[in-house]
């Protein structure tokens, strides 16, 4: 069977899912392709922030962008509520990172302190000494040096949102097709024709939004897309009563109670197991950041795939005519623009010179030392 849509966009994660839901909001008749249940998927295994601060230090376009895609969240935000009833528990209260050591604080300071010189307007943080952060998070260690706090940072739950996302899409009219993952792409004319195990579609443009899958897209258009995963391992908490007003990169309590403690930051290929090793290694560093934990039970824990590419910032560029590729780590955070923003592009058939940028063409060549920039 051939199905004929104007954009397939191959992936159903939080980028896909994004991207396919801002199609809508442009009229463009799109199908999102996806793999089935098994797939390796960021999106379900998140920490969840929403966040703008360290973004910048390898790419200084990505602070601005950071910025721009967490003052449009409140408006996805109200949109998926509205139209789906799925609350997505957005909270924009503020960030803080928090330093253990006194020497992590002056790095911290100095990494913001050149992002914000060479971001492009007003970019306010407050590096924090042990005293003033417990006034915003009591239950601080005495032994943590401080942190840094930026108002712009915040959180959501990303389970909801990629629920939310997904429903709102087929509300309005976007068909999602599971289990047709993309095995080859052909062309016939200007068009794209999408091998799957379930069928053929034909397309005008698609959007390569595969997170990880990447890759294998790139090889079958012959663009190398130089994309790894690092594995990160998350542990969450019973529920408490309120502890935390603040999301922080190291640990945030959720809508239900939980805390949820992350995330170790591994280049171990494909594996998604949780080990034992890296559990006590991030208990103990939990612990010892916030000490009432050692008497909190430990209910769940996993790991899951970020995805990475050579400088952890994001990747926009159109690989080749009609083919665009959407990738990033910090898809939730970015999950605003690329609905109002980037799927805009993708209906207009053109990536703005503004985004040059982020375009592949910044590797040079691919195969550098893969960047942690950020540690979410
Ligand atoms: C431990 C951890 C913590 C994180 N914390 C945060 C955070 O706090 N804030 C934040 O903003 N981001 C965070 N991230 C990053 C965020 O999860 C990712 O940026 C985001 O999920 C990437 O979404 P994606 O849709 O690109 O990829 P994925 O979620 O991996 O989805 C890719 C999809 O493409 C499908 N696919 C692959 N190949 C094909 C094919 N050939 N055909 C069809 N479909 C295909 C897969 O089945 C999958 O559904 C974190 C990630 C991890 C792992």
């Amino acid at each position: 069977m051939l199905l004929e849509t104007d954009v397939a966009v191959i992936g159903g994660g939080v980028v896909g899912a994004s991207i396919g839901y801002g199609l809508t909001l442009q009229n463009v008749d799109s199908v999102v392709l996806d793999e089935g249940d098994g797939a390796i998927r960021a999106s379900r295994g998140n920490f969840g922030l929403v966040w703008v601060q360290g973004k910048g230090l390898a790419l200084p376009a990505y602070s601005a962008w950071a910025m721009r895609a967490v003052e449009q969240w409140p408006e996805l935000s109200r949109q998926l509520e509205s139209l789906t009833g799925i609350d997505v528990a957005l909270v924009q209260t503020g960030g803080l990172f928090i330093c253990k050591t006194p020497e992590a604080l002056d790095r911290r300071s100095s990494d913001l302190e050149q992002i914000a010189a060479r971001h492009d307007g007003p970019y306010e943080y407050e590096i924090l000494d042990n005293q003033s952060m417990r006034n915003m998070v009591p239950k601080i260690g005495p032994d943590v040096a401080g942190a840094s706090y930026s108002r712009y940072d915040g959180q959501a739950d990303p389970l909801r949102l990629l629920h939310a996302l997904h429903r709102a899409y087929r509300l309005k009219g976007g068909r999602y097709l599971p289990d047709h993952g993309v095995l080859a792409i052909d062309m016939k004319g200007e068009k794209f024709i999408l091998k799957t195990a379930r069928g053929d579609v034909l397309a005008s443009r698609i959007v390569l939004a595969s997170g990880l899958g990447n890759a294998t897209l790139g090889d079958l258009l012959g663009r190398q897309i130089p994309v790894k995963p690092i594995r990160g391992q998350i542990m969450v908490t019973e529920r408490l009563a309120p502890v935390f007003s603040f999301a922080m990169e190291q640990a945030r309590q959720t809508i239900d109670g939980t805390v949820m403690i992350g995330s170790s930051w591994e280049d171990v290929g494909y594996d998604v197991n949780t080990t034992f090793e890296h559990g006590c290694a991030m208990a103990r560093a939990a612990i010892d950041l916030f000490p009432f934990l050692s008497t909190v039970r430990i209910v769940r824990s996993w790991a899951a795939l970020r995805v990475i590419s050579p400088d952890a910032s994001p990747i926009y560029d159109e690989v080749v005519p009609g083919a665009f590729l959407v990738t990033c780590h910090s898809g939730v955070s970015l999950a605003a623009i690329h609905a109002f923003e980037t799927s805009r592009w993708i209906a207009e058939g053109n990536v703005p010179p503004a985004m040059r940028p982020f375009s592949l063409n910044r590797f040079g060549h691919v195969g550098a030392p893969i960047g942690a920039e950020c540690s979410l």
